[in-house]
């Protein structure tokens, strides 16, 4: 522990940033950036190879000259404006075709959801406004008690007849998030508010390594010093100085810390009691790259695998797979879905791999907890269990049709990029406002000491690609200085 009588002496004798933020990710990047741009030096402290954390691509089966985007894929949530203010011109492109099976057009549902991402976006990149506020704000009485008040169970089932279509809606609030239709915490509403406002999603041209490399790049460019295999393993504060300290024994002194890292490992790293309620990710990643797409029984697989392809996952399948995930087993059929990247952007394999007519496919299983993956052979049960299910859908088994599977646990997230639990938000999303008073008008990225702050997903309105969470850690420093 460090006392006060030692302090001036130990942090004058580091080298000595305004800023040192701890993990690379991408909202990592956007934060140093516009700390840098704004005068301020920046140290970012990443402990992998690569910068951009869940963020990135990589060459996953070796002989196969196929970038994947290894983990996250899709995106919907960072604001085109903030991108143009970092400099990244990476393109994404809409996909031709949105889902598959098609579901049930609903002009009301649709529109209503439209008016809320138009009222609500803009927001989650101003500082924090009340609860009662953001209602004002949104001006619809329906809306908000169907969204943010009520579970998603009930909206669902007064809209939509369709259990297909039900099903489909239901997922963005499952994505990454176990929860049951009618939880009454509403974690299911706050995930599907997250996966509705930013618009469609859409596919990061050149993959998501394009993204951050692009980020990085921005801000190295700015004069953020980025340094990678540097894991930090303490930070002490005393509120107005910092010491940040990595595990190769080098240690900075900073003015702010911002933490890219998840509340819980900040936590540890700040030498905070384990908080008891460590955060749980709920799904089975599986990348896979493919000799030729697998043939389906009624439509062409171009057309299925453009868009999102559902697999068992209409709402009683969804119902059946949480009650079983929560009963300790793995899902009989887990419901996946399932997108082709290469379709939309066939630039992340090489001409050779192009010529073949090689695809990639990412595979996103839901209601797949960590709990269930504690012995050794989990693993192995979830992918068989997750291809059948898949299977189930197409003509001919994908088996047939597979160079490589890469399958990712929750467990497995944790141990490889230091999400908790494996949980792909850092912790469960929160709502975009206020829920206490003194949250007002801050910038949800705060934390009990002046000097230390939220910049990745586990800030208010953090989670996803969004870069949001880096931009307000940004804005809320600056305001310090
Ligand atoms: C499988 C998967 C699929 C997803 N799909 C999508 C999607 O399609 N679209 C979407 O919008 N979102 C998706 N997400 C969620 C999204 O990727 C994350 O919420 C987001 O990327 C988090 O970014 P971040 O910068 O806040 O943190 P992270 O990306 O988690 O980065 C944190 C960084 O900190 C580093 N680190 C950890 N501990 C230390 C330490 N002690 N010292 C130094 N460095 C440390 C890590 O190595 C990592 O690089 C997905 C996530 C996963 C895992």
């Amino acid at each position: 522990m460090i006392t006060s009588d030692n302090w001036s002496y130990i942090i004058g004798r580091m080298r000595s940033y305004d800023a040192v933020v701890v993990g690379g990710g991408h909202n990592a990047l956007v934060a140093a950036t516009l700390l840098a741009r704004a005068g301020r030096s920046v140290l970012v402290l990443e402990r992998g190879d690569a910068f951009g954390g869940a963020a990135v691509s990589a060459t996953v089966f070796s002989g196969f000259d196929a970038r994947l985007s290894r983990y996250s894929y899709l995106v919907s949530l960072f604001p085109p404006l903030l991108l143009r203010s970092l400099g990244v011109s990476v393109e994404l492109r809409r996909r031709r075709i949105a889902a598959y099976p098609p579901v049930e057009h609903n002009p009301a549902w649709g529109n209503m959801l439209a008016r809320v991402a138009e009222r609500v976006f803009p927001t989650l990149t101003e500082p924090l406004r009340t609860r009662e506020d953001m209602r004002r704000l949104l001006d619809d009485d329906a809306a908000w008690s169907a969204l943010f008040e009520t579970p998603l169970s009930d909206v669902l089932e007064r809209t939509f007849a369709d259990d297909q279509t039900r099903g489909t809606v239901l997922t963005d609030g499952l994505i990454g998030t176990f929860a049951p239709a009618d939880d009454p915490l509403l974690r299911q509403n706050r995930c599907f508010l997250y996966h509705v406002v930013g618009g469609p999603w859409n596919v990061p041209v050149g993959g998501m390594g394009a993204l951050s490399s692009a980020l990085a790049a921005a801000a190295r460019g700015a004069g953020a010093e980025l340094q990678s295999a540097a894991e930090v393993v303490a930070i002490a504060t005393d509120g107005r100085s910092a010491e940040v300290r990595c595990a190769d024994g080098r240690s900075y002194a900073a003015r702010h810390v911002l933490a890219g890292v998840a509340p819980h490992m900040l936590a540890e790293l700040l030498g905070q009691p384990a908080p008891a309620d460590k955060p749980e990710g709920a799904q089975l990643k599986v990348n896979m790259l493919l000799r030729r797409l697998p043939r389906l029984r009624d439509v062409s697989s171009e057309e299925a695998f453009t868009g999102t392809f559902h697999v068992n996952e209409a709402y009683e399948q969804l119902a059946e797979a949480y009650r079983q995930a929560s009963a300790g087993e793995i899902p009989s059929r887990p419901p996946c879905e399932v997108y082709c990247h290469s379709l939309t952007d066939p630039s992340i394999l090489s001409a050779e791999l192009r010529a073949r007519g090689v695809h990639t496919l990412t595979l996103f299983g839901l209601h797949m907890p960590a709990r269930l993956f504690a012995d050794a052979g989990a693993k192995d049960r979830a992918i068989a269990a997750t291809l059948r299910s898949l299977n189930d859908m197409l003509a001919e088994p994908i088996e047939e049709c597979l160079l490589g599977l890469e399958a990712l646990t929750p467990r497995e997230l944790e141990a490889g990029l230091g999400m908790p639990g494996g949980h792909i938000f850092h912790r469960d999303l929160a709502w975009p406002f206020a829920e206490s008073e003194e949250e007002v008008g801050r910038w949800g990225v705060e934390t009990e000491y002046a000097n230390v702050w939220l910049c990745g997903a586990g800030a208010r309105r953090g989670g996803g690609v969004s870069g949001i969470p880096g931009h307000n850690a940004a804005r809320a420093v600056l305001e310090r200085f």
